[in-house]
């Protein structure tokens, strides 16, 4: 059979229609919806369908029935359906990349255009990649061979910080290893998924890939339920744990990828000025929602005063607004539940008295869930800005004198999920890297990616990977032949 014959191309969906779910191959609405924000604006977007406890199992019923025919398929014909899925995403891009902005509040002309970009990247080259088996033993005696079963249905549960980037990163794995998938998207930026999944049902077979859209209740129906094998979930650390427990009934497997306060470590002797552009995006970027951002910068002492003067300056040209803008440099924080952990943040900042050289007040009166750009000067190690993920463009610069000391204070922390080192001896940045808890420490660089690269979180950052062999892996069971000669 040439499947390729049977794929549809020159796919097209109106992005002006109304917003549906796909449940086995339909779309459809539901007898409740929810409102959809524009965070720059605090206007509707749109409606979005609010799926009932009866669709979203017919959901996951579908999943169910379509899984063996689609694991039933080659990888050449499974990565042809995806390689097709990626090209009409393309077809769609700039729909993608506006409806983004609109929904999320990250500026069009730069890192939405950069996650729809990447996003569809990954699924084309993820497309391409194959778990091979391997060969243990072959001796005289008796063979050994280990293979990668699918799991069957997975449950992807995803964020409102890089909705369309996120769940492509689920979508693309889970579907190139045989398993079908249900997906339900952050209640706060559910549009583009839903769009998305319209596009997938024009391609992939009936039940292969459903999205259902609604608020938390939906995501805990999907970890309870007992026809789904694996939940695949991007999100914090509090319903990280709910996750887990609700997934215990059936002994679901999963993948955590929960919540960071990433240290950024500049030691002594750093040539530190063309690194604050580099530094700047990795705090601030997306407004500093971002799982990975910079969240403490602890600078050593003999470069400190300069940097810090260097880092305001820098940093006080920058825009923060409406991201449908070419000039705004950072978008709103994307919802107003946020917006309000902000606000308590910023108070407590105020109201212990830390210096901030930048920023610091947010203005309540101003339309849309803005939030100023501030750098805190180093405040105290027990402080909530230190302590906690404030997941917005507030940043504490730490000063530190003893590289072991600071290496203790950056691993204290219950999060281990990113971390950088950066100085003028590598090899002495990789040795204080070495002795980083976190599961991804870059040296001299950051916030590089790849498709062969696994990521995830140490201590309560996550559990297990996504991305690279291992990621693909956690996708599969693994199922090991020994047979007699
Ligand atoms: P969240 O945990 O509030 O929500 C994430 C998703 O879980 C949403 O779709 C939500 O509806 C759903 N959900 C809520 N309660 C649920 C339950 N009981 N059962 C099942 N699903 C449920 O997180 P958020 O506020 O949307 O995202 C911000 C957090 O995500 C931050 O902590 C951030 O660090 C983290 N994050 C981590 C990564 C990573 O790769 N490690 C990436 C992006 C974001």
């Amino acid at each position: 059979m040439n499947i390729q014959s049977k794929i549809a191309s020159n796919v097209h969906v109106d992005f002006d229609g109304p917003y549906r779910m796909s449940v086995g191959g339909d779309l459809v609405g539901a007898d409740q919806t929810f409102d959809v924000y524009n965070p720059a604006t605090g206007a509707v977007v749109a409606n979005a369908p609010e799926a009932s406890r009866e669709q979203v199992d017919a959901a996951i019923a579908a999943a169910k029935a379509a899984q063996p025919g689609w694991a039933g398929l080659s990888w050449e014909a499974r990565s042809a359906y995806i390689a097709a899925y990626a090209d009409a995403l393309d077809a769609h891009k700039e729909e993608l990349i506006t409806l983004l902005t609109t929904e999320q509040g990250k500026p069009r002309h730069s890192m939405a255009t950069v996650e729809v970009d990447y996003a569809i990247y990954w699924v084309r080259e993820v497309a391409k990649r194959r778990l091979e088996d391997e060969v243990l033993e072959d001796t005289d005696e008796h063979t050994v061979r280990v293979a990668h079963t699918p799991l069957g249905v997975v449950g992807a549960i995803t964020p409102w910080n890089f909705p369309v980037l996120l769940g492509l990163w689920k979508i693309a794995p889970c579907l190139i290893t045989g398993n079908t998938i249900i997906m339900k998207p952050s209640p706060y930026t559910p549009l583009g998924t839903l769009r998305f999944g319209e596009i997938a049902q024009k391609i992939l077979p009936p039940g292969v890939l459903n999205i259902v859209s609604g608020g938390n209740a939906q995501g805990a129906w999907i970890t309870e339920h007992p026809d789904v094998s694996k939940i695949s979930f991007t999100g914090s650390t509090a319903t990280g744990r709910k996750v887990m427990a609700a997934s215990s009934g059936n002994l679901k497997r999963i993948t955590l990828e929960l919540g960071g306060n990433d240290p950024a470590i500049v030691l002594p002797g750093t040539d530190y000025k063309p690194l604050i552009p580099t530094l700047f995006d990795a705090a601030f970027g997306n407004s500093g929602q971002w799982c990975i951002a910079i969240k403490r910068l602890y600078v050593h002492d003999t470069l400190y005063d300069d940097f810090l003067s260097d880092f305001v300056d820098y940093t006080a040209e920058k825009t923060v607004g409406d991201g449908m803008d070419p000039n705004t440099d950072l978008g709103p924080i994307q919802n107003t539940m946020q917006y309000g952990k902000l606000l308590d943040l910023f108070a407590d900042v105020k109201a212990k008295g830390y210096a901030v050289p930048l920023g610091g007040e947010i203005d309540e009166a101003r339309p849309g869930n803005f939030v100023p750009i501030t750098i805190v000067d180093n405040p105290p190690k027990d402080s909530r800005i230190v302590r906690e993920e404030p997941f917005g463009p507030i940043l504490p610069v730490l000063r530190f004198s003893d590289v072991d000391a600071v290496i203790a204070d950056a691993n204290d922390t219950e999060f281990g999920l990113g971390a950088s080192v950066w100085g003028p001896d590598r090899e002495e940045a990789v040795s204080v890297a070495n002795r980083i808890e976190a599961g991804t420490v870059w040296v001299n660089e950051i916030h590089i990616h790849g498709i062969d690269i696994p990521f995830g979180g140490h201590k309560q950052s996550g559990m297990g990977v996504e991305n690279g062999k291992e990621g693909l892996q956690e996708f599969t069971n693994t199922k090991t032949y020994m047979v007699k000669k």
